[in-house]
Protein backbone atom coordinates (compact mmCIF):
# COMPACT_ATOMS: atom_id res chain seq x y z
CA UNK A 1 0.00 0.00 0.00
CA UNK A 2 1.33 3.52 -0.85
CA UNK A 3 1.02 6.05 1.80
CA UNK A 4 2.25 9.43 1.32
CA UNK A 5 2.53 12.20 3.84
CA UNK A 6 3.74 15.21 2.19
CA UNK A 7 1.97 18.65 1.19
CA UNK A 8 2.42 18.74 -2.05
CA UNK A 9 0.61 15.39 -2.92
CA UNK A 10 -1.91 16.01 -0.14
CA UNK A 11 -2.94 19.32 -1.64
CA UNK A 12 -4.78 17.48 -4.57
CA UNK A 13 -7.28 15.83 -2.21
CA UNK A 14 -8.25 18.64 0.06
CA UNK A 15 -10.07 20.11 -3.10
CA UNK A 16 -13.73 19.11 -5.64
CA UNK A 17 -15.36 21.62 -7.75
CA UNK A 18 -17.27 23.07 -4.84
CA UNK A 19 -14.81 25.50 -3.91
CA UNK A 20 -15.01 24.24 -0.47
CA UNK A 21 -12.05 25.27 1.41
CA UNK A 22 -9.79 24.64 4.35
CA UNK A 23 -10.19 21.12 4.24
CA UNK A 24 -6.36 18.72 5.76
CA UNK A 25 -5.47 15.44 6.30
CA UNK A 26 -2.38 13.56 7.25
CA UNK A 27 -2.14 11.14 4.95
CA UNK A 28 -3.42 9.66 1.42
CA UNK A 29 -3.78 5.64 1.60
CA UNK A 30 -3.33 4.00 -1.75
CA UNK A 31 -4.17 0.59 -1.19
CA UNK A 32 -3.15 -1.78 -4.02
CA UNK A 33 -6.03 -4.13 -3.26
CA UNK A 34 -9.08 -5.33 -1.04
CA UNK A 35 -6.65 -7.45 1.68
CA UNK A 36 -4.82 -4.06 2.10
CA UNK A 37 -7.77 -1.70 2.26
CA UNK A 38 -9.21 -4.33 4.86
CA UNK A 39 -6.08 -4.26 6.83
CA UNK A 40 -5.93 -0.39 7.15
CA UNK A 41 -9.54 -0.10 7.42
CA UNK A 42 -9.33 -2.50 10.43
CA UNK A 43 -6.27 -0.53 11.78
CA UNK A 44 -8.26 3.39 11.53
CA UNK A 45 -11.47 1.65 12.84
CA UNK A 46 -9.47 0.74 16.12
CA UNK A 47 -7.71 3.65 16.28
CA UNK A 48 -10.87 5.91 15.58
CA UNK A 49 -9.36 7.62 12.91
CA UNK A 50 -11.70 9.51 10.24
CA UNK A 51 -11.38 8.34 6.68
CA UNK A 52 -12.59 10.45 3.90
CA UNK A 53 -12.64 8.45 0.72
CA UNK A 54 -11.69 9.55 -2.68
CA UNK A 55 -12.91 8.82 -6.28
CA UNK A 56 -12.21 11.49 -9.34
CA UNK A 57 -12.80 14.61 -6.94
CA UNK A 58 -14.93 15.52 -9.11
CA UNK A 59 -18.15 16.52 -6.93
CA UNK A 60 -19.83 19.25 -6.31
CA UNK A 61 -20.33 19.12 -2.27
CA UNK A 62 -17.47 18.69 -0.71
CA UNK A 63 -17.97 15.52 -0.15
CA UNK A 64 -14.36 14.14 -0.84
CA UNK A 65 -12.14 17.35 1.25
CA UNK A 66 -11.24 15.28 4.31
CA UNK A 67 -11.48 17.53 7.38
CA UNK A 68 -8.93 15.93 9.60
CA UNK A 69 -7.36 11.94 9.52
CA UNK A 70 -6.84 9.94 6.61
CA UNK A 71 -8.01 9.89 2.71
CA UNK A 72 -8.30 6.64 0.76
CA UNK A 73 -7.81 6.62 -2.73
CA UNK A 74 -9.15 4.04 -4.99
CA UNK A 75 -6.92 4.76 -7.93
CA UNK A 76 -5.25 1.29 -7.80
CA UNK A 77 -8.72 -0.13 -8.29
CA UNK A 78 -8.61 0.67 -11.69
CA UNK A 79 -9.38 -2.51 -13.81
CA UNK A 80 -12.87 -3.31 -15.85
CA UNK A 81 -13.37 -6.85 -14.89
CA UNK A 82 -15.37 -8.17 -17.81
CA UNK A 83 -17.87 -6.56 -19.93
CA UNK A 84 -20.83 -9.53 -20.87
CA UNK A 85 -22.71 -8.73 -24.08
CA UNK A 86 -25.31 -11.42 -22.87
CA UNK A 87 -25.85 -10.13 -19.55
CA UNK A 88 -25.95 -6.57 -20.86
CA UNK A 89 -23.51 -6.05 -17.63
CA UNK A 90 -19.84 -4.81 -16.99
CA UNK A 91 -18.04 -5.94 -14.09
CA UNK A 92 -16.01 -2.62 -12.45
CA UNK A 93 -13.63 -1.91 -9.71
CA UNK A 94 -14.51 1.45 -8.02
CA UNK A 95 -11.81 3.70 -9.49
CA UNK A 96 -12.02 3.03 -13.06
CA UNK A 97 -13.32 6.53 -15.00
CA UNK A 98 -16.97 6.75 -16.61
CA UNK A 99 -15.08 7.71 -19.68
CA UNK A 100 -13.38 4.74 -19.50
CA UNK A 101 -16.10 2.41 -19.29
CA UNK A 102 -18.14 4.21 -21.80
CA UNK A 103 -15.49 3.96 -24.28
CA UNK A 104 -14.71 0.07 -23.31
CA UNK A 105 -18.95 -0.67 -23.63
CA UNK A 106 -19.00 1.28 -27.02
CA UNK A 107 -16.28 -1.37 -28.32
CA UNK A 108 -19.09 -3.92 -27.88
CA UNK A 109 -21.88 -1.81 -29.13
CA UNK A 110 -23.45 -1.52 -25.65
CA UNK A 111 -24.04 1.70 -23.91
CA UNK A 112 -23.41 2.93 -20.14
CA UNK A 113 -26.06 4.90 -19.07
CA UNK A 114 -25.11 7.00 -16.48
CA UNK A 115 -24.05 10.10 -18.18
CA UNK A 116 -22.62 12.68 -15.38
CA UNK A 117 -21.32 15.43 -18.01
CA UNK A 118 -17.86 15.27 -16.04
CA UNK A 119 -16.44 12.01 -17.80
CA UNK A 120 -13.21 11.67 -15.03
CA UNK A 121 -15.78 11.08 -12.24
CA UNK A 122 -14.77 7.13 -11.10
CA UNK A 123 -17.73 5.01 -11.51
CA UNK A 124 -17.26 4.43 -7.59
CA UNK A 125 -18.32 8.20 -7.01
CA UNK A 126 -21.03 7.79 -9.31
CA UNK A 127 -22.82 5.29 -7.23
CA UNK A 128 -21.74 6.26 -3.97
CA UNK A 129 -23.65 10.05 -5.43
CA UNK A 130 -26.20 8.35 -6.95
CA UNK A 131 -25.22 10.33 -10.06
CA UNK A 132 -27.81 11.00 -12.61
CA UNK A 133 -27.19 13.78 -15.76
CA UNK A 134 -28.84 14.69 -19.11
CA UNK A 135 -29.15 11.45 -20.20
CA UNK A 136 -31.37 10.19 -17.03
CA UNK A 137 -34.63 11.66 -18.54
CA UNK A 138 -34.57 8.59 -20.67
CA UNK A 139 -32.60 5.95 -18.70
CA UNK A 140 -32.92 7.37 -14.93
CA UNK A 141 -30.43 7.63 -12.42
CA UNK A 142 -27.23 5.06 -11.51
CA UNK A 143 -29.04 3.47 -8.99
CA UNK A 144 -31.34 1.46 -11.55
CA UNK A 145 -28.59 -0.21 -13.08
CA UNK A 146 -26.33 -1.18 -10.06
CA UNK A 147 -26.80 -5.15 -9.48
CA UNK A 148 -23.87 -5.64 -7.32
CA UNK A 149 -21.74 -4.13 -4.70
CA UNK A 150 -18.39 -5.19 -3.43
CA UNK A 151 -17.61 -3.18 -0.44
CA UNK A 152 -15.32 -2.85 2.77
CA UNK A 153 -17.41 -1.70 6.15
CA UNK A 154 -15.51 0.65 8.36
CA UNK A 155 -13.99 -2.49 10.89
CA UNK A 156 -12.69 -3.80 7.55
CA UNK A 157 -15.19 -6.40 7.10
CA UNK A 158 -16.24 -7.53 3.48
CA UNK A 159 -19.81 -7.27 2.17
CA UNK A 160 -21.31 -7.78 -0.60
CA UNK A 161 -25.25 -7.42 -1.82
CA UNK A 162 -26.65 -8.75 -4.94
CA UNK A 163 -30.03 -7.02 -6.04
CA UNK A 164 -33.00 -8.66 -5.52
CA UNK A 165 -32.28 -11.14 -3.25
CA UNK A 166 -33.74 -10.01 -0.34
CA UNK A 167 -35.73 -6.95 1.20
CA UNK A 168 -35.55 -4.67 4.63
CA UNK A 169 -38.93 -3.72 5.97
CA UNK A 170 -39.84 -2.52 9.24
CA UNK A 171 -40.30 -5.76 10.80
CA UNK A 172 -36.95 -7.43 9.94
CA UNK A 173 -34.21 -4.65 8.46
CA UNK A 174 -31.08 -7.39 9.55
CA UNK A 175 -28.31 -7.40 6.57
CA UNK A 176 -26.55 -10.79 7.38
CA UNK A 177 -22.84 -10.18 7.30
CA UNK A 178 -20.34 -13.02 5.30
CA UNK A 179 -19.41 -14.38 9.18
CA UNK A 180 -23.25 -14.98 10.01
CA UNK A 181 -23.36 -11.70 12.40
CA UNK A 182 -26.05 -9.26 11.19
CA UNK A 183 -26.94 -5.73 11.54
CA UNK A 184 -29.98 -4.20 12.30
CA UNK A 185 -30.70 -1.13 9.83
CA UNK A 186 -32.97 1.28 11.79
CA UNK A 187 -34.83 2.31 8.12
CA UNK A 188 -36.17 5.90 8.75
CA UNK A 189 -39.56 7.21 8.40
CA UNK A 190 -39.19 9.53 6.29
CA UNK A 191 -40.96 9.86 3.12
CA UNK A 192 -38.63 10.24 0.04
CA UNK A 193 -40.31 12.36 -2.96
CA UNK A 194 -41.32 9.93 -5.82
CA UNK A 195 -38.88 11.79 -8.07
CA UNK A 196 -35.10 11.18 -8.74
CA UNK A 197 -33.37 12.41 -5.40
CA UNK A 198 -29.63 11.75 -3.59
CA UNK A 199 -30.69 13.72 -0.54
CA UNK A 200 -29.54 11.66 1.95
CA UNK A 201 -30.27 7.89 3.05
CA UNK A 202 -32.83 6.04 0.63
CA UNK A 203 -35.06 4.48 2.93
CA UNK A 204 -38.64 2.89 2.12
CA UNK A 205 -40.36 0.07 3.96
CA UNK A 206 -39.68 -3.14 1.87
CA UNK A 207 -36.53 -1.46 0.51
CA UNK A 208 -33.62 -3.67 -1.21
CA UNK A 209 -30.50 -3.19 0.78
CA UNK A 210 -28.30 -2.66 -1.94
CA UNK A 211 -29.82 0.88 -2.00
CA UNK A 212 -28.70 1.97 1.10
CA UNK A 213 -25.42 2.28 -0.15
CA UNK A 214 -26.13 3.81 -3.33
CA UNK A 215 -26.33 7.63 -2.96
CA UNK A 216 -24.50 7.32 0.67
CA UNK A 217 -21.50 9.82 0.21
CA UNK A 218 -18.85 7.58 1.65
CA UNK A 219 -20.32 7.31 4.72
CA UNK A 220 -21.52 3.94 4.90
CA UNK A 221 -18.96 1.65 3.01
CA UNK A 222 -15.77 2.18 0.77
CA UNK A 223 -17.44 -0.05 -2.79
CA UNK A 224 -14.66 -2.03 -4.51
CA UNK A 225 -16.60 -3.61 -7.07
CA UNK A 226 -19.86 -3.74 -8.74
CA UNK A 227 -21.70 -5.23 -11.16
CA UNK A 228 -23.14 -2.58 -13.33
CA UNK A 229 -26.42 -2.99 -16.16
CA UNK A 230 -25.70 -1.66 -19.89
CA UNK A 231 -28.36 -1.24 -22.68
CA UNK A 232 -27.60 -1.59 -26.59
CA UNK A 233 -25.80 1.63 -28.12
CA UNK A 234 -27.85 3.33 -30.62
CA UNK A 235 -27.18 3.55 -34.12
CA UNK A 236 -27.18 7.53 -34.14
CA UNK A 237 -28.03 10.13 -31.51
CA UNK A 238 -30.02 13.02 -33.20
CA UNK A 239 -29.42 16.08 -31.25
CA UNK A 240 -30.25 19.73 -31.84
CA UNK A 241 -30.43 23.01 -30.14
CA UNK A 242 -33.58 25.54 -30.05
CA UNK A 243 -33.13 29.17 -29.04
CA UNK A 244 -36.69 30.93 -27.76
CA UNK A 245 -37.41 34.73 -27.69
CA UNK A 246 -38.82 34.19 -23.72
CA UNK A 247 -38.24 31.68 -21.28
CA UNK A 248 -41.52 31.00 -20.65
CA UNK A 249 -41.62 29.11 -24.28
CA UNK A 250 -38.72 26.82 -23.60
CA UNK A 251 -40.15 25.88 -20.09
CA UNK A 252 -43.07 25.11 -22.28
CA UNK A 253 -41.87 23.08 -25.29
CA UNK A 254 -39.81 21.45 -22.35
CA UNK A 255 -42.87 20.14 -20.58
CA UNK A 256 -44.38 19.21 -23.59
CA UNK A 257 -41.38 17.29 -24.77
CA UNK A 258 -41.36 15.80 -21.59
CA UNK A 259 -45.45 14.64 -21.94
CA UNK A 260 -44.84 13.11 -25.39
CA UNK A 261 -41.60 11.70 -24.54
CA UNK A 262 -43.48 9.58 -21.40
CA UNK A 263 -46.59 8.94 -23.32
CA UNK A 264 -45.60 6.53 -26.10
CA UNK A 265 -47.48 8.27 -28.82
CA UNK A 266 -45.30 9.53 -30.48
CA UNK A 267 -41.50 9.32 -32.84
CA UNK A 268 -40.26 12.37 -30.09
CA UNK A 269 -38.74 9.86 -27.25
CA UNK A 270 -35.99 12.27 -26.11
CA UNK A 271 -32.51 10.68 -24.82
CA UNK A 272 -32.61 14.45 -23.20
CA UNK A 273 -33.89 17.42 -22.72
CA UNK A 274 -31.69 20.76 -21.26
CA UNK A 275 -32.73 24.28 -21.01
CA UNK A 276 -30.30 27.51 -20.85
CA UNK A 277 -31.14 30.65 -20.10
CA UNK A 278 -30.32 34.04 -20.76
CA UNK A 279 -26.86 34.07 -19.05
CA UNK A 280 -26.09 30.50 -19.48
CA UNK A 281 -26.24 31.28 -23.21
CA UNK A 282 -23.81 34.63 -22.34
CA UNK A 283 -21.16 32.52 -20.77
CA UNK A 284 -21.30 29.76 -23.99
CA UNK A 285 -21.04 32.70 -26.16
CA UNK A 286 -17.66 33.33 -24.74
CA UNK A 287 -16.89 30.36 -25.81
CA UNK A 288 -18.71 30.04 -29.65
CA UNK A 289 -19.24 33.06 -31.27
CA UNK A 290 -22.07 31.61 -33.33
CA UNK A 291 -24.34 31.41 -30.23
CA UNK A 292 -26.90 34.06 -31.23
CA UNK A 293 -27.05 36.92 -29.01
CA UNK A 294 -31.02 37.93 -29.10
CA UNK A 295 -32.58 35.14 -27.24
CA UNK A 296 -33.82 34.58 -23.69
CA UNK A 297 -32.95 30.74 -23.89
CA UNK A 298 -32.59 27.64 -25.08
CA UNK A 299 -33.45 23.89 -25.32
CA UNK A 300 -30.75 21.09 -25.85
CA UNK A 301 -32.16 18.08 -27.06
CA UNK A 302 -31.27 14.29 -27.64
CA UNK A 303 -32.68 11.28 -29.02
CA UNK A 304 -31.31 7.96 -29.86
CA UNK A 305 -31.91 6.71 -33.44
CA UNK A 306 -32.64 2.86 -33.37
CA UNK A 307 -32.88 0.38 -36.30
CA UNK A 308 -36.48 0.30 -37.72
CA UNK A 309 -36.73 4.44 -36.18
CA UNK A 310 -36.70 6.63 -39.95
CA UNK A 311 -34.36 9.71 -38.44
CA UNK A 312 -36.23 12.28 -41.36
CA UNK A 313 -39.66 11.16 -39.43
CA UNK A 314 -38.31 11.58 -36.26
CA UNK A 315 -36.54 14.75 -36.88
CA UNK A 316 -39.68 16.16 -38.46
CA UNK A 317 -42.13 15.27 -35.38
CA UNK A 318 -39.56 17.69 -33.23
CA UNK A 319 -39.87 19.86 -36.02
CA UNK A 320 -43.43 20.26 -35.33
CA UNK A 321 -43.59 20.87 -31.84
CA UNK A 322 -40.44 23.27 -32.01
CA UNK A 323 -42.74 25.78 -34.35
CA UNK A 324 -45.54 25.50 -31.49
CA UNK A 325 -43.51 27.66 -29.75
CA UNK A 326 -40.82 29.31 -31.79
CA UNK A 327 -41.85 31.60 -35.16
CA UNK A 328 -39.32 29.77 -37.31
CA UNK A 329 -36.82 27.38 -37.70
CA UNK A 330 -33.81 29.97 -38.46
CA UNK A 331 -33.70 29.68 -34.52
CA UNK A 332 -33.01 25.95 -34.35
CA UNK A 333 -29.65 24.00 -34.56
CA UNK A 334 -29.65 20.55 -35.75
CA UNK A 335 -26.17 18.14 -35.77
CA UNK A 336 -26.04 16.64 -38.94
CA UNK A 337 -23.06 14.91 -38.65
CA UNK A 338 -20.93 13.30 -35.74
CA UNK A 339 -18.50 16.36 -35.44
CA UNK A 340 -21.28 18.82 -35.02
CA UNK A 341 -23.02 16.49 -32.54
CA UNK A 342 -19.66 16.64 -30.10
CA UNK A 343 -19.25 20.49 -30.71
CA UNK A 344 -22.92 20.59 -29.22
CA UNK A 345 -21.86 17.94 -26.18
CA UNK A 346 -18.73 19.77 -25.07
CA UNK A 347 -21.40 23.40 -25.50
CA UNK A 348 -23.33 21.63 -23.27
CA UNK A 349 -20.46 20.70 -20.79
CA UNK A 350 -18.80 23.95 -21.12
CA UNK A 351 -21.57 25.67 -18.45
CA UNK A 352 -20.57 23.97 -15.56
CA UNK A 353 -17.04 24.30 -16.59
CA UNK A 354 -17.04 27.86 -17.11
CA UNK A 355 -18.88 28.66 -13.66
CA UNK A 356 -16.41 26.61 -11.86
CA UNK A 357 -13.69 28.81 -13.39
CA UNK A 358 -15.76 31.94 -12.04
CA UNK A 359 -16.35 30.32 -8.67
CA UNK A 360 -12.93 29.74 -7.97
CA UNK A 361 -11.64 33.60 -9.25
CA UNK A 362 -13.92 35.11 -7.55
CA UNK A 363 -12.78 32.70 -3.98
CA UNK A 364 -16.08 32.28 -2.79
CA UNK A 365 -17.61 28.40 -2.28
CA UNK A 366 -19.95 27.39 -4.58
CA UNK A 367 -23.78 28.10 -4.46
CA UNK A 368 -25.61 26.43 -6.54
CA UNK A 369 -29.15 24.28 -6.22
CA UNK A 370 -30.08 20.46 -7.58
CA UNK A 371 -33.44 21.21 -6.91
CA UNK A 372 -36.11 18.84 -8.68
CA UNK A 373 -39.61 18.88 -8.41
CA UNK A 374 -42.65 16.82 -9.41
CA UNK A 375 -43.77 17.30 -13.11
CA UNK A 376 -46.92 19.34 -12.31
CA UNK A 377 -45.07 21.93 -10.34
CA UNK A 378 -42.45 22.57 -12.82
CA UNK A 379 -43.33 25.95 -14.62
CA UNK A 380 -44.19 27.51 -11.28
CA UNK A 381 -40.60 26.23 -10.24
CA UNK A 382 -39.08 28.01 -13.22
CA UNK A 383 -41.13 30.94 -13.10
CA UNK A 384 -40.13 31.48 -9.20
CA UNK A 385 -36.39 30.77 -10.08
CA UNK A 386 -36.99 33.47 -12.95
CA UNK A 387 -38.57 35.81 -10.37
CA UNK A 388 -36.44 35.53 -7.20
CA UNK A 389 -33.30 35.51 -9.29
CA UNK A 390 -33.93 38.73 -11.15
CA UNK A 391 -35.06 40.68 -7.95
CA UNK A 392 -31.97 39.38 -6.47
CA UNK A 393 -29.35 41.83 -8.48
CA UNK A 394 -26.64 39.23 -8.53
CA UNK A 395 -24.93 37.13 -11.05
CA UNK A 396 -27.09 34.06 -11.65
CA UNK A 397 -27.42 31.63 -14.29
CA UNK A 398 -29.85 28.96 -14.31
CA UNK A 399 -29.27 25.46 -17.02
CA UNK A 400 -30.22 21.75 -16.65
CA UNK A 401 -32.12 18.99 -16.84
CA UNK A 402 -35.48 20.70 -17.26
CA UNK A 403 -37.16 17.64 -18.98
CA UNK A 404 -36.85 16.36 -15.23
CA UNK A 405 -38.03 19.66 -13.84
CA UNK A 406 -34.22 19.45 -12.24
CA UNK A 407 -32.38 22.39 -13.58
CA UNK A 408 -29.10 24.20 -11.53
CA UNK A 409 -29.38 27.77 -10.25
CA UNK A 410 -25.86 29.12 -9.94
CA UNK A 411 -25.43 32.74 -7.79
CA UNK A 412 -21.96 33.67 -8.49
CA UNK A 413 -21.24 36.52 -5.36
CA UNK A 414 -18.68 38.98 -6.00
CA UNK A 415 -18.08 39.47 -2.47
CA UNK A 416 -19.06 38.92 1.13
CA UNK A 417 -22.21 40.68 0.99
CA UNK A 418 -23.33 39.11 -1.94
CA UNK A 419 -22.53 35.83 -0.64
CA UNK A 420 -24.08 36.05 2.56
CA UNK A 421 -27.50 37.51 -0.02
CA UNK A 422 -26.96 34.45 -2.43
CA UNK A 423 -27.45 31.82 0.69
CA UNK A 424 -30.23 33.72 1.80
CA UNK A 425 -31.82 33.45 -1.92
CA UNK A 426 -31.02 29.77 -2.58
CA UNK A 427 -32.45 28.77 0.89
CA UNK A 428 -35.65 30.49 -0.54
CA UNK A 429 -35.38 28.66 -3.29
CA UNK A 430 -34.65 24.83 -1.66
CA UNK A 431 -37.99 26.04 0.72
CA UNK A 432 -40.27 26.32 -2.31
CA UNK A 433 -38.82 23.55 -4.22
CA UNK A 434 -39.90 21.27 -1.03
CA UNK A 435 -43.52 23.20 -0.67
CA UNK A 436 -43.51 21.83 -3.89
CA UNK A 437 -43.00 18.36 -3.30
CA UNK A 438 -39.34 18.73 -4.99
CA UNK A 439 -36.33 17.59 -3.14
CA UNK A 440 -33.74 19.42 -2.28
CA UNK A 441 -30.86 17.35 -4.18
CA UNK A 442 -31.59 15.25 -7.09
CA UNK A 443 -28.06 14.30 -8.03
CA UNK A 444 -24.85 16.00 -6.61
CA UNK A 445 -25.78 14.75 -3.01
CA UNK A 446 -25.43 16.67 0.31
CA UNK A 447 -21.44 16.78 1.13
CA UNK A 448 -20.73 19.29 3.95
CA UNK A 449 -22.36 22.08 2.10
CA UNK A 450 -26.13 21.41 1.97
CA UNK A 451 -27.07 20.12 5.77
CA UNK A 452 -29.56 23.02 6.27
CA UNK A 453 -31.79 22.54 2.72
CA UNK A 454 -31.64 18.64 4.16
CA UNK A 455 -32.75 19.71 7.70
CA UNK A 456 -35.32 21.72 5.70
CA UNK A 457 -36.69 18.61 3.69
CA UNK A 458 -36.51 15.82 6.55
CA UNK A 459 -36.85 17.31 9.89
CA UNK A 460 -34.33 16.82 12.59
CA UNK A 461 -35.30 13.69 13.32
CA UNK A 462 -34.93 12.83 9.74
CA UNK A 463 -31.57 13.64 10.22
CA UNK A 464 -31.09 11.99 13.48
CA UNK A 465 -32.32 8.33 12.07
CA UNK A 466 -29.71 9.27 9.43
CA UNK A 467 -26.87 9.05 11.90
CA UNK A 468 -28.98 6.19 13.55
CA UNK A 469 -28.22 3.81 10.11
CA UNK A 470 -24.85 5.15 9.70
CA UNK A 471 -23.88 4.03 13.37
CA UNK A 472 -25.34 0.93 12.46
CA UNK A 473 -22.90 0.48 10.02
CA UNK A 474 -20.02 2.58 11.32
CA UNK A 475 -20.48 2.42 15.28
CA UNK A 476 -16.95 4.04 15.71
CA UNK A 477 -17.96 7.29 13.20
CA UNK A 478 -14.86 6.93 11.21
CA UNK A 479 -16.01 6.77 7.57
CA UNK A 480 -17.07 10.23 5.54
CA UNK A 481 -17.39 12.62 8.44
CA UNK A 482 -19.65 15.78 7.79
CA UNK A 483 -21.15 14.42 4.60
CA UNK A 484 -24.71 14.20 4.62
CA UNK A 485 -25.26 15.92 8.10
CA UNK A 486 -22.19 17.05 10.63
CA UNK A 487 -20.64 14.75 13.00
CA UNK A 488 -22.26 16.56 16.27
CA UNK A 489 -25.34 15.24 15.04
CA UNK A 490 -24.29 11.44 15.85
CA UNK A 491 -23.68 12.52 19.24
CA UNK A 492 -27.55 12.75 19.34
CA UNK A 493 -28.42 9.81 17.29
C1 LIG B 1 -18.22 19.98 -14.94
C2 LIG B 1 -19.01 19.05 -14.07
C3 LIG B 1 -20.25 18.56 -14.51
C4 LIG B 1 -20.98 17.67 -13.70
N1 LIG B 1 -22.19 17.21 -14.15
C5 LIG B 1 -22.88 16.32 -13.40
C6 LIG B 1 -24.14 15.80 -13.86
O1 LIG B 1 -24.62 16.14 -14.92
N2 LIG B 1 -24.77 14.89 -13.06
C7 LIG B 1 -24.26 14.48 -11.86
O2 LIG B 1 -24.86 13.64 -11.19
N3 LIG B 1 -23.10 14.98 -11.40
C8 LIG B 1 -22.39 15.87 -12.14
N4 LIG B 1 -21.21 16.38 -11.66
C9 LIG B 1 -20.76 16.00 -10.31
C10 LIG B 1 -19.83 14.79 -10.23
O3 LIG B 1 -19.25 14.47 -11.48
C11 LIG B 1 -20.58 13.58 -9.67
O4 LIG B 1 -21.06 13.87 -8.36
C12 LIG B 1 -19.73 12.31 -9.61
O5 LIG B 1 -20.58 11.23 -9.30
C13 LIG B 1 -18.61 12.36 -8.58
O6 LIG B 1 -17.74 11.26 -8.81
P1 LIG B 1 -16.22 11.31 -8.34
O7 LIG B 1 -15.59 10.01 -8.64
O8 LIG B 1 -15.55 12.51 -8.88
O9 LIG B 1 -16.43 11.41 -6.76
P2 LIG B 1 -15.69 12.31 -5.67
O10 LIG B 1 -15.94 13.75 -5.93
O11 LIG B 1 -14.29 11.88 -5.52
O12 LIG B 1 -16.52 11.84 -4.39
C14 LIG B 1 -17.89 12.08 -4.29
C15 LIG B 1 -18.45 11.31 -3.09
O13 LIG B 1 -18.41 9.91 -3.35
C16 LIG B 1 -17.67 9.22 -2.31
N5 LIG B 1 -16.98 8.12 -2.96
C17 LIG B 1 -16.18 8.17 -4.06
N6 LIG B 1 -15.76 6.94 -4.36
C18 LIG B 1 -16.30 6.09 -3.45
C19 LIG B 1 -16.22 4.69 -3.22
N7 LIG B 1 -15.52 3.90 -4.03
N8 LIG B 1 -16.87 4.16 -2.17
C20 LIG B 1 -17.62 4.94 -1.33
N9 LIG B 1 -17.72 6.27 -1.49
C21 LIG B 1 -17.07 6.84 -2.54
C22 LIG B 1 -16.75 10.28 -1.74
O14 LIG B 1 -16.37 9.96 -0.41
C23 LIG B 1 -17.66 11.49 -1.80
O15 LIG B 1 -18.55 11.45 -0.73
C24 LIG B 1 -20.46 17.27 -12.44
C25 LIG B 1 -19.21 17.76 -12.01
C26 LIG B 1 -18.50 18.64 -12.81
C27 LIG B 1 -17.17 19.13 -12.33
Amino acid sequence: MIVKKENSFLMAYLEDSSNVKGGYADEVVIPENIDELCAFLKDANAKKMPVTISGGGTGTTGSRIPFGGAVISLERFNRILAIDSDRKSALVQSGVMVDDLKKACDEKKLFYTSHPTENTASVGGTIATNASGARSFKYGATRRYVRTLKMVLANGEILEIRRNRSVLSRKDSRIILPGESAITVPIPTYRMPEIKTSAGYYAKDGMDPIDLFIGQEGTLSVIVEMEIGLVDKPSKILSAFVFFETEEDAWRFACEARDISRSGRSLIDALSIEYFDHNSLRLLRARDRDVPEKFASAIFFEQEVRAGNREEEVLDAWIELILKYSPSLDNTWVAMNEKTAEKFSNLRHAIPESVNDIIRSRGFQKISTDIAVPDVANIEMMGFYSKTLKNGGLDYLVFGHIGENHVHVNILPKNERENLRAKEMALELVRKGIALGGTVSAEHGIGKIKHKYLEEMYGKNGIIEMARIKKAFDPNCILGLDNIFPREVLYLA
